[in-house]
């Protein structure tokens, strides 16, 4: 279907809906992303979305899923939309298409059980979902002829051929409607725990025409360039004692494995230090990752075990991987290397954070991808108010830092492998508590 039809529908000057492109295609074996948005029109509806060629596939159920497989829910099937819209929740201005509050019911990967594309033009197509609130085995089943349409009722008002049913599989996951709801059970968005009137209440989630896409070649210091082949993360420095001074930003160090998330947009990969891939191991990470707004991105984070206390202990993080635990699995970028077609490394640190809190805001916080923020100056008390609420250190960056001072004196050959920086001149310094 491609994205004309959603194109044509929208007016970007008034809506603060993204702009439609198609997506990069996707590599085989990679996970795919779902969404189901929760859409306050003039009707109440879900409405479905699977990623499939760099789009989200669409339809519109009325009465939202159900884990009852004697339950048919009817799914009209709408235009495609751009990957982009996976991740808004907000208000779109009255009298745009759509016009109304949408709230993030739930997302997740989802992989088709055959040829996805063959059996959608079939209209049998059977999946698996791994969501925060569905997951198991579902259907879509396209209905034949013509569906009973009463004249006069709007609620059935789409083309003949649009009709579908959405199914669960009978499986462990399966519950009878009267035993639970899940719509009625958990109403709330995924992305920020707000009901529906909550964000319709929230002007600020109105966006609207000058909140477009981050344009990184406006950014000082960037350089348009190809994604690099491989990138060897910053590492700090241990140190005794916090550097002092307003020149010093300092984060909470986190207890966790280092990730570089890293690709083009719908192709993001999870590498360790080592390179190691990830990505399998953590998809919802970099689901969410391939819904940002980029085309292409290399951010810098650590992958960690969210405590419902707050804190983070790598002990727990290999069975956050598996779904089990006590910890939430969350991926905390700290810094930002590359985005859009262009290197970042000449961008001071300060300015690299500030593209990157941006860029984490156009998916509703708090999902599975957090910014880790940081204070300005202050080190000694941040120090200690750090190690009282039981983080293992302070990580502290020069805020002007930029990465490109240090690669260029290593191509000119003044600093061979190996050979470190005198821990007066580190840029990242860290500093343990206990
Ligand atoms: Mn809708």
């Amino acid at each position: 279907m491609g994205l004309d039809e959603y194109n044509r529908k929208r007016d970007f000057k008034v809506t603060s809906e993204p702009p439609g492109e198609l997506g990069a295609k996707r590599r085989e074996g990679e996970p795919r992303t779902y969404v189901i948005q929760k859409h306050a029109a003039s009707r109440l509806h879900y409405d479905f979305r699977l990623e499939l060629g760099g789009v989200l596939k669409s339809w519109s159920v009325p009465k939202g899923p159900s884990l009852d497989p004697a339950v048919k829910r009817l799914a009209v099937e709408v235009e495609d939309h751009p990957m982009e819209y996976g991740g808004f929740e907000g208000i779109i201005p009255k009298g745009q298409y759509g016009g109304g509050t949408v709230l993030l019911w739930d997302r997740g990967v989802w992989a088709p059980q055959g040829d996805a594309e063959k059996d959608l033009r079939k209209g049998e197509l059977k999946f698996v979902l791994q969501g925060e609130k569905l997951s198991g085995g579902f259907a879509l089943i396209k209905l034949k002829g013509k569906p009973n349409r009463r004249p006069g009722s709007s609620a059935q008002a789409y083309p003949d051929d649009r009709g579908w049913l959405l199914i669960k599989e009978k499986d462990p996951g399966a519950r009878p409607e009267a035993e639970i709801d899940i719509t009625a059970a958990r109403p709330e968005s995924v992305a920020t725990q707000r009901t529906l009137e909550e964000i319709a209440a929230d002007r600020s989630y109105v966006w609207h025409s000058n909140r477009e896409r981050l344009d990184a070649a406006a950014v000082e210091g960037a350089r348009a360039a190809s994604l690099p082949e491989s990138i060897t993360p910053q590492s700090a420095h241990l140190v005794r004692t916090v550097p002092d001074g307003d020149e010093w930003l300092h984060e909470i160090e986190l207890e966790g494995e280092r990730i570089i998330c890293r690709g083009e947009k719908g192709r993001m990969r999870l590498l360790d230090r080592a390179g190691e891939d990830w990505t399998k191991r953590a998809p919802a990470i970099a689901g969410a990752a391939n819904l940002l707004p980029a085309t292409s991105l290399i951010v810098d984070g650590v992958l960690a075990a969210l405590l419902p206390d707050g804190t983070t202990r790598r002990g727990v993080l290999d069975e956050a991987l598996r779904g089990r635990g006590p910890g939430k699995l969350a991926y905390f970028a700290f810094d930002l290397l590359f985005f859009d077609g262009h290197d970042l490394s000449g961008v001071a640190l300060e300015k690299r954070k500030e593209l990157l809190k941006a860029l984490l805001a156009r998916v509703a916080e708090p999902g599975p991808l957090r910014f880790t923020d940081h204070v300005a100056g202050n080190g000694a008390a941040f120090f200690e108010g750090a190690c009282r609420l039981g983080a293992p250190g302070v990580v502290s960056k020069r805020r002007d830092a930029t990465i490109a001072a240090r690669s260029k004196k290593k191509a000119a050959g003044t600093r061979g492998k190996g050979q470190k920086v005198p821990a007066k001149d580190a840029t990242w310094r860290v500093v343990r508590c206990g």
